[in-house]
């Protein structure tokens, strides 16, 4: 294996450090605490772990978490309530509505009833436009961690090829927009796309969030090309149980990529990281501070 292995989980751990620093010198300085509301409908187990999760480390680096779990028939009514009152409460600087939503309520319309500024998710349509066009925003958290890791491991990533498998609103789009605003020449790949692995080798970058264990074969690798990981996917091992996996073969990748992001280790941990450092940055606007770097 040749691979530099990117550690997400060190790095994440850097950049709560970094976000918990942020929050004393608030506290201290201005006496404002950065507050953090989830919202989570239903009882999805993934989704349970996720919120428990964010919910502690919000603690940890010293923020407000406060967490609504409503019940799976919440009517709409109840909900975008729920989000009005959150909007109008000056101790909560950032909004996050856990996806995916029971089917009943229409996701765009509560996404886009949180106010742009709590929008620590980036999805609010405002977010997606003030991102597509450069402009200050909040920006998705998954893709934001993998950009940070690049830029980390790469410093400048101007004139690379960057390929981006899957063209979701909350990865895949927004992960292309972030490499085009650094400078990289983009291709969106999906599932439609010709060739993939033809496109794929062409790649510097390769970033995958498919959602299919283990899809990328290191044959489609370019060597030394970087290779992020978002996919997290369960798959049974044959000795029984499950482990996770994530959208590209590991082990081939590895043997030739220049650089790889685990599973987990990876992308997974930067994600809660950048929401906390997304919360802070919110606080600090709303409060006309100077957001962190
Ligand atoms: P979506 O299902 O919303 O999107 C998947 C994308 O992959 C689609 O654009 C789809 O194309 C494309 N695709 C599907 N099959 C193929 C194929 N055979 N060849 C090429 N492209 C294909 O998934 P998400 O973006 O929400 O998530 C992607 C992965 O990332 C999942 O494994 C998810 O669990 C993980 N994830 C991880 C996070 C983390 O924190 N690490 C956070 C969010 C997601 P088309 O549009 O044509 O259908």
């Amino acid at each position: 294996m040749s691979a530099t292995v990117i550690d997400g989980k060190a790095f994440a751990a850097k950049v709560r450090g970094q976000v918990a620093t942020h929050v004393t010198a608030l506290k201290n300085d201005h006496g404002i605490t950065p507050g953090l509301a989830v919202v989570l409908v239903g009882e999805d187990p993934a989704s349970q772990v996720y919120v428990r999760s964010k919910g502690k480390m919000t603690v940890e680096v010293g923020m407000k978490s406060v967490e609504h779990k409503l019940d799976a028939d919440t009517s709409e009514a109840d909900l975008l309530a729920l989000i009005q009152k959150l909007n109008d409460d000056a101790q909560i600087h950032g909004i996050l509505v856990q996806l995916p939503l029971p089917d009943h309520l229409d996701e765009d319309l509560v996404i886009n009833s949180i106010d742009p500024a709590k929008d620590v998710d980036g999805f609010h349509i405002s977010n997606v436009g003030l991102l597509g066009t450069g402009q200050d925003s909040m920006v998705p958290c998954t893709p934001l961690g993998c950009l940070m890791m690049l830029r980390d491991h790469h410093g400048s990533l101007s004139g690379m090829d960057a390929v981006v498998i899957g063209r979701s609103n909350i990865v895949g789009k927004p992960m292309a927009q972030l490499l085009l605003g650094d400078s990289c020449t983009v291709t969106i790949a999906h599932s439609r796309t010709k060739d993939l692995a033809e496109v794929v080798r062409r790649a510097d970058i390769v970033v995958a969030a498919v959602g299919r264990p283990q899809m990328v074969p290191g044959d489609w690798i370019k060597p030394g090309a970087t290779v992020i990981d978002v996919g997290i996917n369960r798959i049974d091992k044959p000795e029984g149980g499950t482990r996770l996996v994530g959208d590209v073969d590991y082990e081939s990748c590895a043997a030739v990529a220049g650089a790889i992001t685990p599973v987990p280790g990876g992308v997974g941990p930067m994600t809660i990281a950048c929401l906390l450092a997304n919360t802070v940055t919110a606080c600090c606007r709303a409060n006309g501070l100077p957001a962190p770097e």
